[in-house]
């Protein structure tokens, strides 16, 4: 499997940060304390993000995915490449 799209859910993102603890160079968050990506340029974008636009977009999926378990509410969405959902 091969990560391509990730998106975090504004709605379902409380703002426990752990997504943040795990993967700091992919998310962090924004003033109203939701998680947002960091992207190339220095941006930062609400998602959804392709996994080759992140800043760091060597950042290995095995982390991306951690992260994602990570989240108490399951608020970031993973997808391949094929669009299917890897997780949750
Ligand atoms: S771990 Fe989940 S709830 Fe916490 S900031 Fe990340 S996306 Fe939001």
């Amino acid at each position: 499997m091969a990560i391509s799209k990730i998106v975090v859910d504004r709605n379902l993102c409380i703002g426990a940060a752990s997504c943040v603890v795990v993967a700091d160079k992919v998310f962090e968050l924004d003033a109203e304390n939701k998680a947002v990506f960091k992207v190339k340029g220095g941006s930062k974008s609400l998602g959804p993000v392709v996994k080759t636009d992140l800043e760091d977009s060597s950042t290995d999926d095995e982390t991306i995915l951690l992260a994602a378990k990570s989240c108490p509410t399951k608020a970031v969405f993973i997808y391949d490449e094929n669009g299917k959902q890897i997780y949750p």
